[in-house]
């Protein structure tokens, strides 16, 4: 077993031998867990959905302090130049970082404020390397994967470790065992747990048992294979979550337990649940925690939870909520729903809190026109102009916002939705025909919306945007304030485009309140108009601040408005 003093030896001669492993300053061998969460047999099974629930039962149970990382293995060097309609949204933390949309889970799960340190693609491994051998840091030596790519990985992980002084660093690995994009980083994890000592490195396998219809009958071969794949590469599991539809029969973990030398309490078992919120009960249930810390050598820093205790009263809300509201959401290629993941999350975690739940009702807008508008939007509560770009179904968005205002049915703008909503009330009240966004016509003469000042230089289009957390200044008065209670709040921004400050007087001349604005810029950042019941657009992602325990004021309040609407 590696000593610390090992460790520390082997990262000093980096250049003359097999070794290479870079240990930040401070590290302590033994001090941080690791906890590695791969998938097997099939990638969507909720691996993302496990390592935030782990994650939540580790800290608001037992107190511990649990830093979340995702490494993501395609060459992108971060998610804002994903299309989320093939992989799902892109999530943004306050720092600015565009990150895959389990940050966002495990934002919601664990901890507020996660940074750059938390995320980890193929792209930037590789980028940071080859900058490090350009700038000489390997003269004379042949840069491999072995030891170099591993040790970065093992190093960007140990500075995570240091930099959040956490007990706990847990790894979810996107992807499924078997793939070429991420087999050099669970080669990475061996050589970890290596280094590391067994007693401070917990793999655990997410895997899938299927049940074909045909049979009707749960089947483990697919998922012995996935593990034995694992195993061939080296890495031994300690514990195996059985993802299914239906809870997984006594055999199949038998089955399990003996193809993968895991014991049978420690093959788990975990079907398809109400929400993501009952998934740590269930958990503790099991045991699960219980065997970490026994895999670990850790003990529980508490003796009940209060902070738990609230979690689990969520699950009660959710499952009691007596009221439904019904929302219409316009989104581009709708089919795909994790791509507005953290707005569905922000309705759910919110509604109950007025004992409600919310059902979605998705609104294609490429169709829509001043002739079928109420026909298509009949029977909604309240209506969602999500973020997005281009201008694809924008006509179709812009009659959708005329109808809710006009109507009076609660009206929720996030980030395009805000722009849109100017464009419609500049139209339609302000006179300002062919008001438009340059985003969607370059020419536009009533450009009501325009390119941010600040983004007009700029010609490279990754991590480009005007980015992350800012503060957003509460006009006093206003339902922005009487929903935040305050004069300034912090919310997530991601976005070029922004209101034309020539145009503000004329909006507001006409009634548009610009209720939120930025403390120092004149960047519009919510608008309201006070004779409707609930007709707010703001330019940031007020979803990226919700949290299950603390749902952002905006989206209560809307699901205050929608239920409001639905009574009279
Ligand atoms: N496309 C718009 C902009 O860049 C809105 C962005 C968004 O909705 N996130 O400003």
């Amino acid at each position: 077993m590696p000593t610390k003093k090992t460790v520390r030896t082997l990262s000093k001669k980096t250049t003359e031998h097999e070794f290479y492993t870079s240990i930040p300053k401070g590290y302590r061998v033994g001090r941080t867990k690791y906890i590695i969460i791969m998938g097997s047999v099939m990638s969507g099974v909720g691996k993302g959905t496990f390592s935030a629930s782990l994650g939540n039962l580790l800290t608001t149970l037992h107190g511990f302090k649990v830093s979340p990382i995702k490494f993501d293995g395609y060459l992108n060097y971060d998610a804002g130049t994903l299309n989320p309609y093939r992989h799902g949204e892109v999530f943004v933390l306050d720092d600015g970082t565009e990150c895959d949309l389990d940050l966002g889970s495990y934002e919601r799960m664990i901890k507020k404020g996660l940074t750059k340190s938390s995320y980890l693609t193929g792209g930037k491994i590789f980028k940071d390397l080859i900058d490090k051998e350009r700038a000489g840091k390997f003269l004379g030596r042949d840069v491999q994967f072995i030891p170099h790519v591993t040790g970065e990985i093992k190093g960007f992980l140990r500075k995570l470790a240091v930099e959040s002084d956490a007990d706990i660093v847990m790894v979810e690995v996107g992807g499924t065992i078997g793939d070429i994009e991420n087999a050099y980083f669970i080669e990475a994890m061996r050589e970890l747990a290596y280094e590391e000592g067994k007693e401070n490195v917990c793999f655990v396998n997410v895997t899938y048992i299927i049940e074909p219809k045909s049979l009707g009958e749960q089947k483990s071969k697919a998922a012995q294979l996935g593990i034995r794949n694992l195993m061939s590469l080296g890495i031994q599991p300690n514990l195996i979550v059985c993802r299914s539809h239906n809870p997984i029969r006594e055999k199949i973990k038998e089955k399990i337990s003996i193809y993968s030398n895991v014991p049978v309490e420690r093959v788990i078992g975990l079907s398809n649940m109400e929400s993501i919120y009952h998934i740590p009960l269930n958990l503790m249930q099991k045991g699960v925690d219980k065997s970490i810390m026994e895999i670990l050598n850790l003990k529980s820093r508490k003796n009940g939870s209060k902070e738990f205790d609230s979690w689990v009263k969520l699950t009660k809300m959710i499952e009691s909520a007596k009221k439904t509201v019904e929302v219409g959401i316009t989104g581009k290629y709708t089919e795909v729903h994790d791509s507005y993941i953290s707005i569905l999350k922000a309705l759910e975690h919110s509604a109950p809190y007025e004992d409600a739940k919310v059902n979605v009702r998705w609104v294609e807008t490429s169709k829509i026109t001043v002739k079928n508008v109420s026909e298509k939007l009949k029977g909604l509560d309240g209506i969602i102009v999500p973020g997005g770009f281009g201008s694809r179904g924008a006509e179709g968005k812009i009659e959708c916002i005329r109808y809710a205002r006009e109507h009076d049915i609660p009206y929720f703008g996030l980030c395009l939705g805000f722009q849109m909503a100017v464009i419609e009330y500049a139209r339609h009240i302000c006179g300002m025909k062919k008001a438009n966004s340059t985003e969607i016509d370059s020419n536009c003469k009533q450009d009501v919306i325009c390119i941010l000042p600040e983004q007009e230089e700029i010609e490279e289009l990754g991590g480009t945007m005007r980015l992350g957390g800012h503060d957003v200044v509460v006009k006093k008065g206003t339902q922005a304030y009487k929903l935040y209670g305050k004069g300034l709040v912090r919310e997530r921004f991601r976005h070029r485009f922004n209101v034309n400050t020539t145009c503000i007087e004329t909006l507001e001349k006409h009634g548009m309140v610009f209720s939120g604005m930025a403390p120092k810029k004149r960047i519009m950042q919510i608008l309201e108009l006070p004779k409707n019941r609930f007709h707010i657009g703001v330019q940031f992602h007020p979803e990226f601040t919700s949290r299950p325990l603390e749902p952002n004021p905006l989206y209560l309040g809307f699901i205050r408005a929608m239920l409001d609407k639905k009574r009279r």
